[in-house]
């Protein structure tokens, strides 16, 4: 995932994610031991997102907590008619609007090495990102000179392509978990931006230019 860098913008990643294991705490739960070479792989692939974008991105938290591997979440809802659904699933990473990332170690670990468009860490991190103005809808704050018109066409008309597809049965060439609404098509595609750039540039290039824009990476992304 790093192999895009050059020297100069490996020693800004070192800085950063030194910054990010001063500033953050990295929490093992349920037994898990957080060893420093753990704490390295969640903060070094965090800051990827942010290096261009400086630490400001990273602010309104401070936790993220590992699990050993992927947990369940039970939660309840109330719906309009005033009946309560209990809701259980499995999850391999969360992200807490204000509040910690959990991560799943086992999901991490896996995706840390491979190359496939499959990232928990940018995925739950890309969340981060986009609620920093305060809600999660697949419109981070962009950079300065960005225009919030083009990004929003740009995605909007890729998601509800997708969407069409998925509705229509074919298989997308991206994970069809983006399809589930906008934040997390903006989250699935950072994954695929970072570790399977060129099945972006093949199905969504317009959104390739945004988001190269907006994270600023080299060219060989
Ligand atoms: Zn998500």
């Amino acid at each position: 995932m790093l192999q895009g860098l050059d020297s100069v913008q490996m020693a800004h990643l070192r800085e950063l994610t030194t910054w990010f294991l001063h500033v953050k705490a990295i929490n093992g739960a349920h037994g898990l031991e957080v060893t420093p070479a753990m704490r390295v792989t969640v903060a070094a692939q965090a800051c990827l997102l942010i290096l261009n974008l400086g630490t400001d991105y990273f602010d309104n938290w401070v936790e993220v907590i590992l699990y050993p591997g992927a947990f369940r979440v039970k939660r309840e809802q109330t719906d309009a008619m005033g009946l309560v659904h209990s809701d259980a699933r499995v999850l391999s990473g969360e992200s807490w609007l204000r509040g910690p990332v959990i991560l799943s170690w086992d999901d991490v670990e896996r995706d840390s090495f491979q190359q496939t468009g499959s990232n928990v860490v940018l995925h739950e991190f890309a969340h981060k990102l986009d609620g920093l103005n305060g809600a999660t809808n697949g419109q981070p704050p962009l950079r300065r000179g960005m225009s919030r018109q083009r990004w929003a066409d740009a995605l909007s008309a890729a998601y509800e392509a997708l969407r069409a597809q998925v509705a229509a049965g074919e298989s997308p060439c991206i994970n069809p978990y983006a399809a589930t609404n906008p934040a997390e098509f903006f989250a699935v595609l950072t994954e695929y931006f970072f570790t399977a750039p060129d099945i972006l540039k093949d199905c969504y290039p317009e959104v390739h230019q945004q988001l190269a824009q907006f994270y600023c990476q080299p060219a060989s992304r």
